[in-house]
């Protein structure tokens, strides 16, 4: 592993900052390891400002950098289609309407908030929902804004949730980390602490640093939500991230999203999902992708979806099958779709198709 980074010695290599500090911003800093195809080269150029890049070294060592259909190097380098007509003049900037009563804060469900807190990426995900915010610059809230955040908070008696997410929530320093989840604490009625993070996946070195998992831990029950969406991104770095913070009391749980020439092939799919439960992570959401504007030409069918659905039924246990669920626009919820099983009634009688091939009938013999 490490490709180009081989020489960089292994106390830089696990380092945090090391890894934030040398993210690959340009084209020129970016050809210096990949020959970029024209349409990477036009991308970078014209997303620049509006969907700006940025690599961590980690990640773009888990590249083929020969391959430009490579599934790291799809999610990570733009490419000119995100801003051509027929994908500009698709989806939203921000299909959820997450903005609600004050800055960051989504209040969809009565028992759950969100508090979007950074508009900083270690990477910035091409296929991201958020892609919008990458536009405000690199900016996190300020302490006032927690304060009114937690204001809100102390008022809405029936949130038992707060999911933290971003951009990248564990970016925030320490500091300002422990300022905002002991505020939250502060809150009776709030019971769980969720962060949405993709750091595990980015830059896991993060995790490697003793203070930032004791501060979780002290907020416990903290639990993580991450972003894996294939098996090349998990690696010895990643699975030492997740080890870390189980050893710490931090759950740590998985939402893929289904993104066409990434992961949108069955075998890649069984892949991931045996690999993520060899680190210890739950495969919880198989997210159909949003359509988000910029991000459109990475959508597949809901058919594909279920036809992995399908694929992964009976090929793993029942706690690698995430739920393949479709988020509804206009902030409606998510909804969660599975292939068809039941096919058939007569009577008592009910036909099944099972998914170790056939039909099987069940009758119900009930007292
Ligand atoms: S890390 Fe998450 S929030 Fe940031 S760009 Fe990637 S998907 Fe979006």
């Amino acid at each position: 592993m490490r490709g180009p980074f081989k020489k960089v010695p292994p106390e830089l290599w696990r380092s945090y900052q090391w890894q934030i500090q040398n993210r690959i911003k340009t084209k020129e800093e970016l050809s210096r390891y990949i020959r970029l195809t024209p349409e990477e080269e036009q991308g970078i150029e014209r997303t620049a400002g509006l969907y700006p890049m940025a690599i961590t070294p980690y990640y773009l060592s888990l590249m083929n950098l020969e391959d430009p259909e490579d599934p790291i190097r799809l999610q990570a380098v733009p490419r000119k289609v995100e801003v051509e007509e027929d994908v500009q003049s698709l989806g939203e900037p921000d299909p959820f309407r997450e903005e609600g009563p004050i800055p960051g804060l989504t209040h969809r469900y009565p028992d759950r908030v969100l508090f979007t807190v950074t508009t900083f990426c270690a990477v910035y995900c091409r296929h991201c929902m958020r892609k919008r915010i990458f536009q405000e610059g690199e900016r996190s809230r300020s302490k006032e804004e927690i304060d009114r955040f937690v204001a809100y908070l102390k008022e809405e008696e029936e949130v038992r949730e707060v999911l933290l997410s971003g951009g990248e929530p564990l970016s925030l320093g320490n500091e300002k980390l422990r300022y905002l989840l002991s505020r939250i604490r502060e809150v009776r009625h709030v019971e769980i602490i969720r962060i949405g993070t993709r750091l595990p996946v980015l830059a896991p070195q993060r995790f490697f640093e003793e203070e930032l998992l004791e501060i979780l831990e002290e907020h416990s029950p903290v639990w993580i939500n991450t972003h894996f969406n294939h098996p090349a991104e998990i690696t010895e770095e990643s699975a030492e991230a997740v080890d870390r913070l189980l050893r710490h009391g931090i759950p740590v749980n998985n939402q893929t999203v289904l993104l066409r020439g990434v992961n949108d092939d069955p075998q890649v799919m069984l892949r991931l999902m045996r690999e993520l439960l060899k680190i210890k992570v739950r495969p919880v959401y198989l997210f159909h992708c949003d359509p988000v504007k910029g991000a459109i030409h990475f959508r597949t069918s809901i058919e594909k979806g279920l036809e992995i659905m399908d694929y992964l039924r009976g090929r793993i246990a029942g706690m690698g099958v995430p739920t393949y669920a479709v988020d509804l626009p206009g902030g409606k919820g998510k909804v969660p779709l599975l292939p068809e099983y039941l096919v058939g009634k007569s009577g008592s009688t009910y036909t099944f198709r099972s998914p170790l091939g056939g039909l099987v009938e069940y009758t119900l013999e009930v007292s």
